[in-house]
Formats: C-alpha cells, sequence, structure tokens
C-alpha cells in the first residue's frame, strides 16, 4: 500500500469528504433480507441517498473498468470484492451524490471492510440498520426475484450465506457492542417491515415538541420548510407517510 501518489489521492479523496462531513447509516443484512426494497422507501420519506455497494460495483463491470473481470469473478463466487475498490467507488458516489445523508446498502462486508472504511474516510456510522431474516425465507426471495443476476442461482446463494455468516455478522457483532445496531424482523411483509424501519428514523413526538415552532402541525410544516429545517419537515413527513 501508499505510493506517494496514493497518499495524495486519498489526502484530497478525504479532504472533501470531510468537509461534506456526511451522516451515514450502514444498512446491513443477508442476500434477500430486504436492504434495497426498504432504502428505496427511506430514501423517499426520509431525505436520503442510497448508495448500494453491490450496485456500484455491478455499474463497475459495466463500464468496461479495468476492474471489471475480477469483480465479476468474485460476485458470481460470492466473495468480497478487495476493499480499496469498494471504498473507492463509494467515496465517489458520496461526492458526487449532492446530499450529506447516505444509506450504505450491503457494506461494511468484513472487519477489513470495517475498519479501512473508517481510516481512509474517516467517516463512523451513526447506527447500523440490520434485516434480520432467516435464511428459508432469504433463499426463497433470491429465487423468486429473477433481476437476472448471475449470483442469485442456489450455489452461489449458499456460498452467499456462508459469507454472511462467517465475515458479516462479526461487523454486525461489533457495531452492537457500541450500541449502534438498530435490529428490525425482516422476515415480515414489506409494508410491516416498513412500519419497524420508520419507526426508526422518525422518532416522533420527541423532537416536534422540542421544535420552537411545533405550535401546530401545518405551522411547523411551513416555517420550518422557509428556513429549511429538515428536522422538522421529516417529522412532518412521518406523520404524513
Ligand atoms: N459485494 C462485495 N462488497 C460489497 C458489496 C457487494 O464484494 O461491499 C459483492 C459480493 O460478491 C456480494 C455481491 O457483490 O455477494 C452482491 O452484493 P449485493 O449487496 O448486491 O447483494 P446481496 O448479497 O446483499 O443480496
Ligand atoms: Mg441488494
Amino acid at each position: 500500500m501508499g505510493t506517494v501518489v496514493d497518499a495524495a489521492a486519498k489526502k484530497e479523496a478525504n479532504g472533501s469528504l470531510a468537509d461534506l462531513n456526511p451522516t451515514v447509516v450502514f444498512v446491513l443484512g443477508g442476500p434477500g433480507s430486504g436492504k434495497g426494497t426498504q432504502c428505496a422507501n427511506i430514501v423517499q420519506h426520509f431525505g436520503y441517498t442510497h448508495l448500494s455497494a453491490g450496485d456500484l460495483l455491478r455499474a463497475e463491470i459495466k463500464s468496461g473498468s479495468e476492474n471489471g473481470t475480477m469483480i465479476s469473478n468474485m460476485i458470481k463466487e460470492g466473495k468480497i470484492v478487495p476493499s480499496e475498490v469498494t471504498i473507492k467507488l463509494l467515496q465517489r458516489a458520496m461526492l458526487e451524490g449532492g446530499n450529506d445523508k447516505f444509506l450504505i446498502d450491503g457494506f461494511p462486508r468484513n472487519e477489513e471492510n470495517r475498519a479501512a472504511f473508517e481510516d481512509v474516510t474517516k467517516i463512523e456510522p451513526s447506527f447500523v440498520l440490520f434485516f434480520d431474516c432467516s435464511e428459508e425465507e432469504m433463499e426463497r426471495r433470491l429465487l423468486g426475484r429473477n433481476q437476472g443476476r448471475e449470483d442469485d442461482n442456489i450455489e452461489t446463494i449458499r456460498k452467499r450465506f456462508k459469507v454472511f455468516l462467517e465475515s458479516s455478522l462479526p461487523v454486525i457483532e461489533y457495531y452492537n457492542s457500541k450500541g449502534k445496531v438498530r435490529k428490525i424482523d425482516a422476515g415480515r411483509p414489506v409494508e410491516e417491515v416498513y412500519e419497524s424501519v420508520k419507526a426508526i428514523f422518525a422518532p416522533k413526538n420527541e423532537k416536534l415538541t422540542k421544535c420552537p415552532f411545533s405550535l401546530s402541525l401545518m405551522l411547523t410544516f411551513s416555517v420550518c420548510r422557509l428556513i429549511n429545517c429538515c428536522k422538522c419537515v421529516q417529522d412532518f413527513r412521518s406523520y404524513v407517510y
């Protein structure tokens, strides 16, 4: 690791990410646990930008990048792509995302991913959303979803489950020991799971009563929208949706 050029590139990327100082939520859970589906809901109602590490890697393959073949082979085997590749893609996406709130879905997948991300970006997640789901249910969903993914076949699915248990669960345990994990029972229908997700992103009454403009919901919304008080606008949205 670490030529002078690498270090300069790292510093530059860090500089601007540090300026951005983004809020990051890691969204973790086994393959087929519903991370992508629920992230789409969160984006609609809570103003986050969704970054799926797997989607970024698949886009990198399509772009014809020099790493494409390596990434493609790793995904077919259900293996974890080297941290530096994934982190670079995430950094770039955050800088280009035009937002300062990100859901990072499907990353970090192992301890090395986690430590390297914190080391390079200096970002600690606000919390980790963990979709807890049985293998039986995840397998049923993956085999049923037919998104044309080369890794949604039974052999690769079994490998992905193994990697999740051996490498990704320890990351969740690490954040759990820091009190940062919000666990969701993800084996239920999409709408029910989203009810639990919503409760995590919109702890309602507490913030509304603290707001100096919270005379009424309508007044809160108008005033806060005028002064761009995102917290209150989001709280309001959480009432409406
Ligand atoms: N992957 C990876 N690093 C990441 C995210 C994804 O190496 O940070 C690879 C890995 O091979 C994984 C595949 O991309 O099995 C698909 O990941 P995705 O998150 O899209 O799907 P999931 O397995 O969570 O359904
Ligand atoms: Mg996904």
